[in-house]
């Protein structure tokens, strides 16, 4: 049956006839699509990070009916990995994928948004993005370069990485050449040691030859997958330096703001969803590679002693606020986490924390 011819055997009448024929014009509107590029900083195939993005691109295809399709380009293949900020920027792509902290020369605040040393975990960061100022403070720092940023999920606690020496003091840091960027370099720079930034394929290599002593990268899941066992005796933990280190997605503003605000939401979704997806990734992954790192591989795992973390924290506060003072906006966004590092970090004492101090004994590595 006709649509008009249903409206007038149910009795209804012309105006409320117009009225439904009027309704359809949105919807005609509605079925513009999109065709966007999502350029990343990660090599092809990265487990969790790569394959989060394409897996995120696939969800905001779906949920909005295929009105958004998103092509993604890992690092390089479009843009290169730290080009992407700028791309999508000045609009040469719609959307990227990485991590603030390597947009630090655009503002020091970024940094805050990823990872900072001795700062807040997953749960904490989390909490600070939704529950406090966070969102709105990275909104704030990235609107003038025309972007809005979404949380991508957190790698979790990473390690602290594989050293061919050991680090029974700080004074061990001396001279010791380590691959480690950031904030957390700073630091090692600050305990006397000498920062390499040796690009992810040339670690292994450098570990192997003694180019560098030590290096950092993330998880058992990505260093089991990088062969650091087979270079390096050590294997430190915890990453103090990057204790629940975010990831990001982010938008061109112009583009995400002219977006019917059902596609806005969708997008804003999904990326949340991605934020659960991506710790739940890392934590079960991370879980199995470690016991493969220990039992196969026959990896000594040694964890920081306290002296060293408690040597190396006043010189993470001193790097902080080095940071901090380099810009108005980096300065208000430390005040903001601090204060919030303070709130959450008392109360994760008494839960997570006490929780954690009982259970480890059942879950012991050596037990
Ligand atoms: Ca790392």
């Amino acid at each position: 049956m006709k649509r008009r011819d249903f409206l007038k055997k149910a009795g209804v009448g012309a105006a409320a006839a117009v009225a439904a024929t009027a309704i359809k014009a949105p919807a005609v509107l509605a079925k513009k699509t999109y065709n966007w590029k999502m350029v990343t900083t990660w090599p092809p195939g990265l487990p969790v990070l790569q394959t989060g993005a394409v897996r995120l691109a696939k969800r905001i295809e779906d949920l909005s009916g295929g009105r958004i399709k998103l092509k993604v380009f890992a690092g390089g293949e479009l843009v290169p990995p730290l080009g992407i900020f700028d791309a999508v920027s000045n609009g040469t792509v719609e959307c990227g994928s990485g991590a603030a902290y390597y947009w630090a020369g655009k503002n020091p605040a970024c940094q805050w948004f990823a990872a900072v040393p001795f700062g807040m975990n997953a749960q904490g960061m989390a909490a600070w993005f939704h529950g406090g100022d966070g969102l709105k403070l990275w909104e704030e720092v990235y609107a003038p370069f025309n972007l809005v940023p979404r949380p991508g999920g957190s790698t979790g606690v990473q390690m602290g990485g594989w050293f061919n020496k050991k680090i029974n003091s700080i004074d061990d840091y001396k001279g010791l050449k380590m691959r480690i960027p950031g904030l957390g370099g700073k630091v090692i720079a600050k305990a006397g040691g000498t920062v390499v930034l040796t690009p992810g394929g040339e670690i292994f290599t450098s570990l192997e030859r003694g180019v560098i002593d030590a290096t950092e990268w993330v998880g058992p899941l990505h260093d089991l997958r990088m062969g650091f066992y087979q270079a390096a005796k050590y294997y430190y933990y915890p990453g103090w330096h990057e204790p629940g280190t975010y990831l990001e997605y982010f938008f061109n503003k112009k583009v995400y703001d002219s977006l019917p605000k059902d596609l806005q939401q969708i997008i804003n979704a999904a990326c949340m969803e991605s934020e659960v997806w991506t710790l739940a990734q890392f934590e079960s992954q991370n879980g199995a590679a470690l016991q493969e790192l220990i039992t196969k591989h026959k990896v000594e795992l040694i964890k920081f002693p306290d002296r060293v973390l408690n040597a190396l924290r006043p010189l993470a506060e001193e790097v902080r606020e080095e940071e901090a003072a380099k810009d108005p906006m980096a300065k208000k966004v430390n005040e903001s986490f601090k204060n919030f590092q303070k709130v959450v970090g008392t109360w994760g004492t008494i839960s997570e924390k006490a929780y954690y101090d009982d259970i480890v004994k059942k879950y012991s590595l050596k037990g």
